[in-house]
């Protein structure tokens, strides 16, 4: 008999279609995706399921500290996993004992408590500043305008923007917000029920907004006088990012008085695992002990396995001085952007941060962006991506650099170059 052979397909199978149409039939579709869908990656390299390489200046916001594919870190999980992967929280462990260490030599005297995510280790904060305020009828927390503090109830309510909030009311309370460095508006926001005061080193969701060394040490200084707790929310711009392991060293740098100051309480997540899920809170002495026994907890918090990638992760950023290069490539970045903000005034406005944490404002009315209703944040992100670069919009009109803490030189002229490419086709 004779055999039937299937006839050879003409066109390849369209795996962006699929994987697109899998998400459009199974997926929430709680976000706005650009179109790519991504199938490895090496170091800062990123390639799509086309074969298409792109040049990763967003980190998977601000997540992927040694890039994609790193060795060691992919030897860390396997050496972890190969051992054990989790016990729960009724035990103890080495890798969580010895990471909680590291944190807090890296920050000082205090305790670290782990968990998942962001969102999570605010969470963990809004508790300890309820437990901190509880005996004498204290619950608020003052956070800012623009702010970012996650998606979860209570993350929603910290944040300081309206957009978050529509439609999940009615909204946790014990919230309120101020302009950012502003010390005067934090001063008059403070009522008899005001517990903790939350900020972020430098504001990430809405434009990379630093604050400034006399906004820090003003709110160190009317958080002691008033007994509020100083709370800072690192998860996007601390762990190394800027140059010093948390953005407010980076910002009290040679600052008189300066490097006395410390928060009672910080917030990680994001670059800690690298792309791992961990977040963690810090919490200066005495304040760790406000949640005893049965206070507080998560299953996977402190997990074998986040605590072996983030350890490995420090050691090679300290190893390696990434911190240095961070610091370097951003002040490289600054000079070269700041050059073609003098040369383009009509499409660039300003470009600010501190290390690899970088904004670059674009002028509200640049017509070439003007055909479409989207965004200019928006479109600028996808016009990047047609010339390789992935970057990662930040309010309506700016985009972020936030990239692998061992970016390349040689990578960061790439981007430059796809950069200044674009600014002079939108002159
Ligand atoms: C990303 C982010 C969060 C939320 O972290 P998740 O891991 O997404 O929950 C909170 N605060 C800031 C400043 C962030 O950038």
């Amino acid at each position: 008999m004779k055999e039937i052979v299937p006839p050879i397909p003409v066109v390849v199978r369209n795996e962006h279609a699929s994987i697109v149409e899998m998400y459009d039939r199974n997926v929430v579709p709680s976000y706005g995706r650009f179109p790519i869908a991504f199938s490895h990656g090496l170091g800062s390299r990123l390639w799509d399921v086309g074969g298409r390489a792109y040049l990763d200046l967003g980190g998977g916001i601000a997540v992927t500290a040694l890039g994609h594919a790193n060795p060691e870190v992919t030897n860390a999980l396997i050496e972890q996993s190969r051992k054990l992967l989790h016990v729960s929280n009724l035990y103890y462990t080495d890798a969580q004992g010895r990471l909680a260490q590291k944190l807090v030599s890296l920050i000082g005297p205090g305790k670290v408590f782990f968990c998942n995510s962001g969102a999570e280790a605010n969470e963990g904060l809004y508790k300890v500043a309820r437990k901190f305020g509880h005996d004498t009828g204290r619950y608020e927390i003052i956070t800012t305008i623009n702010s970012f503090h996650g998606r979860t109830l209570g993350g929603i309510a910290a944040t300081g923007q309206d957009k978050v909030k529509k439609g999940f009311e009615p909204i946790i309370p014990g919230f309120s917000h101020v302009p950012y460095n502003d010390l005067a508006a934090m001063r008059a926001a403070i009522t008899p029920c005001t517990a903790a005061i939350l900020i972020e080193g430098i504001q990430g969701e809405s434009g990379v907004t630093p604050a400034t060394p006399e906004y820090l040490l003003g709110l160190r200084q009317l958080c002691n006088e008033r007994n509020i707790l100083l709370l800072m929310d690192s998860v996007q711009c601390g762990h190394f990012r800027t140059g010093r392991f948390q953005s407010y060293q980076r910002i009290l740098e040679g600052v008189p008085g300066g490097q006395g100051f410390i928060p009672d309480g910080i917030s990680m997540a994001k670059s800690l695992g690298g792309g791992f899920p961990i977040g963690a809170f810090w919490l200066r002495d005495p304040y760790g002990s406000l949640l005893s026994a049965g206070t507080h907890g998560t299953t996977f918090g402190g997990n074998l396995l986040g605590c072996a990638v983030a350890l490995k992760i420090i050691d090679v950023i300290e190893r390696e001085n990434l911190a240095q290069n961070a610091r370097d490539l951003g002040e490289w970045w600054i000079e070269k952007i700041g050059d073609l903000v003098a040369q383009f005034p009509s499409v660039l406005k300003t470009v600010r941060g501190y290390g690899l944490m970088i904004g670059i404002e674009f002028q509200p009315e640049i017509p070439a962006l003007q055909k479409s209703d989207k965004p200019a944040a928006l479109q600028i992100v996808q016009r990047l991506h047609d010339r390789g670069v992935l970057t990662i919009p930040s309010g309506t009109q700016i985009i972020r650099l936030i990239p692998a803490l061992n970016l390349l030189q040689s990578e960061a002229e790439e981007g430059l170059a796809a950069i200044a490419a674009l600014v002079r086709e939108l002159a």
